[in-house]
Formats: structure tokens, sequence, C-alpha cells
């Protein structure tokens, strides 16, 4: 099956639903309208959960993450089009002051 725009805009949510086991920690979520495609952010995911599916928006596809995040933060920092945002395990927006927490223990630095 062909990934679309249509499947990764629900993706983020999805993951938060959890299916079989509720999900305990952030999760990125993509802003379709602000990505560019520019895949700075594949290269950033420690866990390599993040692919650039076909989209309607831009020739180059936008950003899509996987089941695999961590909730790290760290592409949140990197994309410089801040069109990744960070969702809490209940839904709500993870404040970006507290990114840097949280990535400067992954990676070591920001
Ligand atoms: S770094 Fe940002 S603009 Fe570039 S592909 Fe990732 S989400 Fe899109
Ligand atoms: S939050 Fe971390 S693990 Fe999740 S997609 Fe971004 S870089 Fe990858």
């Amino acid at each position: 099956m062909d990934i679309t725009v249509e499947s990764t805009v629900t993706a983020s949510q999805e993951l938060l639903a959890g299916g079989e086991e509720k999900r305990k920690r952030a999760v990125a979520r993509v802003s379709h309208d602000l990505c560019t495609g520019c895949g700075i952010c594949i290269k950033s995911c420690p866990v390599s959960c993040i692919t650039i599916v076909e989209s309607e928006l831009n020739f180059n596809g936008v950003a899509n993450i996987g089941r695999q995040c961590t909730g790290c933060n760290i592409c949140a920092i990197d994309c410089p089009w801040f069109a990744i945002a960070m969702l809490n395990p209940d839904g709500s927006l993870k404040p970006p002051a507290e990114y840097a927490k949280q990535a400067q223990r992954v990676r070591g630095y920001l």
C-alpha cells in the first residue's frame, strides 16, 4: 500500500491512541503545510523512524513519523522550518522550552 498524505495526517494521533498499548512518551507531529521535505530530520532521528512520503503540497514530499518514535525531540529542534511539534501522551502540545532537556540527554549537546 502506498503511503499518502492522508495517512500521515493521522499518524501521530494513531501513535498516541496506542493500539494494543497506550503510549507513555511524547511523539513527533509534522505540520505538512510547513514541511518542505528537506530530509534534515531523517538524518537527525536516532532511531531512523522518519521517512519522506508523497504529498500534493510540494514536489519533495513530506516527513512521516514512524511507530518507533521515542519522543526525543531532536527532530523538532533540528527542523529548520519549525514543521515538527511534540505531542504529549495526552495529546497536548509539549512546550518547545522543554525540548532541550531530553534532547541533550539523548545527544549530549544541542
Ligand atoms: S526537517 Fe522539517 S522541513 Fe525538513 S523534512 Fe523534516 S519536518 Fe520537513
Ligand atoms: S522525536 Fe526523536 S525519535 Fe521521534 S521522530 Fe523525532 S528524532 Fe525520531
